[in-house]
């Protein structure tokens, strides 16, 4: 059987997993494409990118280097890999490693085989846009995507393992009101993180390269603002914040 592809591998990173020492796995394609996408060539050109062994990235596992506890799969769309997916996070798991997946959520019926065979230990699910079929549409350069989003968002909030939502806040694109929109349709959830963007030269759409970063304190007025989730944290290029937890969950909306 076919191995994993692995286009991009960190040993260790601080920052991908709040408070665990992590190696970060990158997997090519995604069957989304959105405009302030700064993975350009794990998406658009995948195979102009040197591939990764399997055995490199799990014998570095194996020799527990840097003190890793855990691993991060990201992309591109980790759950479009499917069984060599599966594969992977078995042989993780047998090194006593802590998963976690970064998805864009359009595959519910991965996300449900992985949570039900105990597969994951974390779930970050990327909320593009407030959930009206033709904004996420416009947003992800991809129609009828929202109901397989919206299912597996549901998954992961019932399935009693570690999960959080997170949107990436784009200056003069993303609003207040977009961010609170996508609150509401989280209403409870276990946390909610607001990620800087910071324009890469090879975003998948050019126009954004010249989109300035998010600033700090729009990310913390913004955050301040979110009701209704347990935790709201800003997420920047220098790690993690908690901006606000549990205290006004149940306020009116
Ligand atoms: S879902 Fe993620 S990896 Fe895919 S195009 Fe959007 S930002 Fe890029």
């Amino acid at each position: 059987m076919r191995e994993l592809d692995i286009a991009g591998f960190i040993p260790k990173s601080v920052v991908d997993w709040r408070g665990k020492v992590s190696s970060v796995v990158f997997v090519p394609g995604c069957n989304f494409a959105c405009d302030y996408c700064f993975s350009h060539q794990l998406i658009s050109k995948p195979d102009s990118l040197p591939k990764i062994h399997v055995s490199t990235v799990l014998d570095s596992l194996s020799n527990r280097q840097n003190n890793i506890k855990a691993v991060v799969i990201s992309g591109g769309e980790p759950t479009l890999h499917g069984h060599r997916l599966i594969r992977f996070l078995e042989e993780v798991q047998a090194r006593g490693l802590l998963t976690r997946i970064e998805t864009n959520g359009s595959n519910p019926f991965m996300i449900r085989f992985l949570i039900e065979n105990e597969l994951l230990d974390s779930v970050v699910l990327d909320v593009k846009a407030p959930l009206y079929s033709k904004r996420y549409a416009e947003t992800v350069n991809k129609t009828a995507v929202l109901s397989k989003v919206k299912r597996s968002m549901y998954l992961v909030m019932d399935s009693g393992i570690d999960y959080e939502f997170r949107t990436v806040v784009i200056p003069g694109k993303t609003s207040l009101r977009d961010i609170q929109s996508i609150a509401r349709s989280i209403r409870g959830a276990k946390r909610f993180v607001l990620q800087q963007f910071v324009p890469f030269s090879g975003t998948l759409n050019p126009k954004f390269e010249s989109i300035s970063a998010t600033s700090y304190d729009q990310l913390i007025e913004f955050a301040q603002k979110v009701i209704g989730i347990q935790e709201v944290r800003i997420k920047t290029e220098k790690g993690e914040e908690t901006i606000n937890q549990l205290s006004r969950i149940h306020q009116p909306r």
